[in-house]
């Protein structure tokens, strides 16, 4: 059991100010770091007290370990919260902080080590009952021939993911045995330059699976799952739209998954939130990765369980029991609010000149945005979660389209009319929907 009473928040944006709320409500004070092109941003405003840790560029400041520390240091910052992105997955950070005696809110560096690597992610869920695709079941190896006879063996297509690979990236679809040596290559030089690790592994491709994610809450010793999200509507492998529960799914199926992630949660003495990300194709579930950090989407688990998951977190860090297993009420639905040209997609940063916010009963909107407010060109184009519960889907989807209608950020552009487009459409039912819906569509 740790106790702490003053925790430092190594992100910025939505889920910066997110965390703040929830850390203030259990009475905890709150260390909000910036870069200098977020002076004046709304984390840095709700924080007990804010400490600049560098420019604009993400690597001196956000993903830069030394002036963070340095920060937490400065400022007794006695527990630090990394959010979800920059260092959030880093087991480097999570030693590094633990290192100083500063409780990490998070699961400890050997977990984060083993899960970020998709090589032993695999052989650890294997391990633990967690069912996976057919495979290349450890590293791709050099040898040609041997990969040639691998994918065969699977069936075409297949897919090679950079190990060390995250957000989407380092992933190449191959279709036939003529075209492997080419993507093998390619993917082992874009990997070692964007993550300096030129590692593979080699999955079975699916052609029309939903991604379907189960959420955990753990302690060490005991683990409980809250439920399960759909995130299928993607673009570029970025999710879009996510949902909760996931809609056309036997229950009992859902319930045998979810156990499975309890027990598999359990065996890692997880600590903290997690999620087991799957593919879900032909009534049947396929391990993709874990993510061991908060997620941007579990917004939607929040509305349908009545819980605010990052209080939860915290409390169970200060060595309260977990919360006890809740009831799944109705139906959750979020939009990721992308700063973005709608042309092109292209990040549209700027002064937000004006901000009209949506409202009524079932509705949310997190974000960092106010009138005045400036995104910044230089991180993720997210800059607001519009979620809406209903008491069932239907309800859910028309709270949401007619919050989109009134939702209006202007000096910026955003790509809520892509929602709308993708709400609105006829598709956008459970059972005709997989991941290349949304890009079929736009
Ligand atoms: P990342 O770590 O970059 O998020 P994931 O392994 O979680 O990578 O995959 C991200 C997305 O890529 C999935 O949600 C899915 O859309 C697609 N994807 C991953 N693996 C496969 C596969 N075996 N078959 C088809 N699509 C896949």
């Amino acid at each position: 059991m740790a106790l702490f009473k003053r925790v430092l928040i190594a992100n910025r944006g939505e889920i910066a100010v997110r965390i703040i709320r929830s850390c203030h409500l259990l009475g905890l004070e709150t260390v909000a770091v910036y870069s200098s092109a977020d002076k004046g941003a709304l984390h840095t405003r709700l924080a007990t007290r804010a400490i600049c840790i560098g420019p604009a560029a993400a690597k001196d400041s956000y993903l830069n370990i030394n002036a963070i520390l340095e920060a937490a240091k400065l400022s007794g910052a006695d527990a630090i919260h990394p959010g979800y992105g920059f260092l959030a997955e880093r087991a480097d950070f999570a030693r590094a902080v633990t290192a100083q005696g500063i409780v990490f809110l998070g699961p400890d560096a050997g977990t984060i080590a083993t899960m970020g690597d998709k090589i032993s992610a695999i052989k650890a869920m294997k391990a633990a009952g967690i069912p996976t695709l057919p495979g290349s079941d450890g590293p791709l190896g050099h040898d040609m021939q041997a990969n040639r006879a691998l994918a065969s063996r699977i069936g075409f297509p297949v897919i090679i993911k950079a190990s060390a690979g995250g957000g989407g990236r380092g992933m190449r679809r191959v279709d036939s045995a003529d075209a492997l040596a080419d993507a093998i290559a390619l993917t082992r030089a874009e990997a070692l330059a964007a993550f300096g690790d030129d590692s593979l592994y080699l999955e079975k491709f699916l052609t029309q699976p939903r991604h379907i994610e189960f959420q955990i809450i753990a302690s060490g010793a005991e683990a409980i799952c809250l439920g399960e999200r759909d995130c299928s509507a993607q673009r570029r492998h970025q999710k879009l739209i996510e949902e909760a529960p996931a809609p056309g799914i036997v229950k009992n199926l859902l319930a045998a998954m979810a156990a499975r992630c309890e027990a598999a949660a359990k065996g890692l003495g997880y600590q903290g939130l997690g999620t087991f990300e799957f593919l879900y194709q032909d009534g049947e579930f396929y391990f993709i990765e874990m993510n061991t950090r908060i997620q941007v989407e579990h917004t939607v688990t929040e509305m349908v369980c009545g819980l605010d998951l990052v209080l939860e977190q915290l409390k169970v860090a200060l060595g309260e029991p977990l919360p006890a297993r809740p009831l799944v009420r109705g139906h959750a639905i979020e939009c990721r609010i992308n700063a973005e040209n709608p042309q092109t997609s292209l990040p549209s940063p700027g002064l937000v000149t004006g901000l009209q916010l949506p409202g009524g009963a079932g509705v949310r909107f997190d974000t960092a945005l106010f009138a005045g407010a400036v995104v910044p060109p230089c991180y993720d184009s997210l800059v607001g979660k519009l979620v809406c519960h209903g008491h069932d889907r239907e309800d859910a989807i028309a709270r949401l389209r007619q919050a989109l209608g009134e939702l209006e950020i202007t000096g910026i552009h955003t790509n809520q009319a892509l929602h709308l487009k993708l709400l609105a459409c006829e598709q956008f039912s459970p059972w005709q929907r997989d991941i290349h819906f949304a890009a079929k569509l736009l």
